[in-house]
């Protein structure tokens, strides 16, 4: 199932909209607080649709009826790029375990525009039973989110999962659907188009490079 935060004007419209323009996401502050914040709301959105327990707590004056998170989510993310939505979502559930996965494309020398995600680390708790949440900034082709599913999936068989994202593609949407049964896919924008090298369009450029800089591979 799809859920497409900005079909509907909200706030989370205008941090979008910084993080793609390119004369705000050089402030490389101002890029990763953005994406922190949409990692924040996109976990209040979702934590709607979490098991809740009801719980009396006492108050100073009295016993106050109200409802409680039944079991806490495993907030998992894919390094590097995924970190300050992570850091977002930590902030909203901040009584949730972690995941981390270290993933990479590895291009092919011959074609260039080809490439495979390579993962080479996995961090992880039991996840049998338990919500998984998996941000990743820029759900493109999709191929990373399937591939760190998988590496997932060696933990354990969890009772739910989400992934969630700043900016998806109308393919990779696809892609993750078709390849990870009942999956929820919670996005602040969706974009038309991808290049040949699985960028986004128009999107807002290389998150990772503009979160922490450039780097040498993958
Ligand atoms: N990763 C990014 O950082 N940007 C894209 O457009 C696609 C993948």
């Amino acid at each position: 199932m799809l859920h497409h935060l900005t079909q509907q004007y909200s706030i989370l419209s205008d941090i979008i909209s910084e993080l793609r323009d390119k004369s705000v996401q050089q402030d490389r502050l101002r890029f990763r607080r953005n994406l922190e914040r949409v990692g924040e709301f996109s976990a209040y959105e979702l934590s709607k649709m979490l098991p809740a327990m009801e719980v009396e707590i006492n108050t100073p004056l009295g016993v106050a009826e109200t409802k409680l998170l039944a079991e806490q989510p495993v907030l998992a993310t894919i390094l590097r790029a995924g970190l300050p939505m992570h850091q977002g979502m930590t902030n909203v559930f901040d009584k949730a375990d972690h995941a981390f996965i270290s993933a990479y494309r590895k291009h092919n020398p011959e074609t260039e525009d080809d490439f495979t995600i390579e993962i080479e680390y996995l961090s992880c708790p039991d996840l049998n039973g338990r919500v998984v949440i998996l941000c990743d900034p820029m759900l493109a082709t999709g191929s990373s989110i399937v591939a760190a599913y998988h590496t997932l999936r060696t933990a354990g068989m969890p009772s739910a999962f989400h992934v969630v994202s700043a900016i998806a593609s109308v393919e990779g949407i696809d892609f993750v659907e078709r390849s990870i049964d009942g999956v929820h896919i919670w996005t602040g924008a969706v974009d038309e188009e991808l290049t040949a090298k699985g960028y986004i369009v128009p999107g807002l450029g290389d998150a990772g490079d503009l979160a922490f800089g450039n780097k040498l591979q993958g």
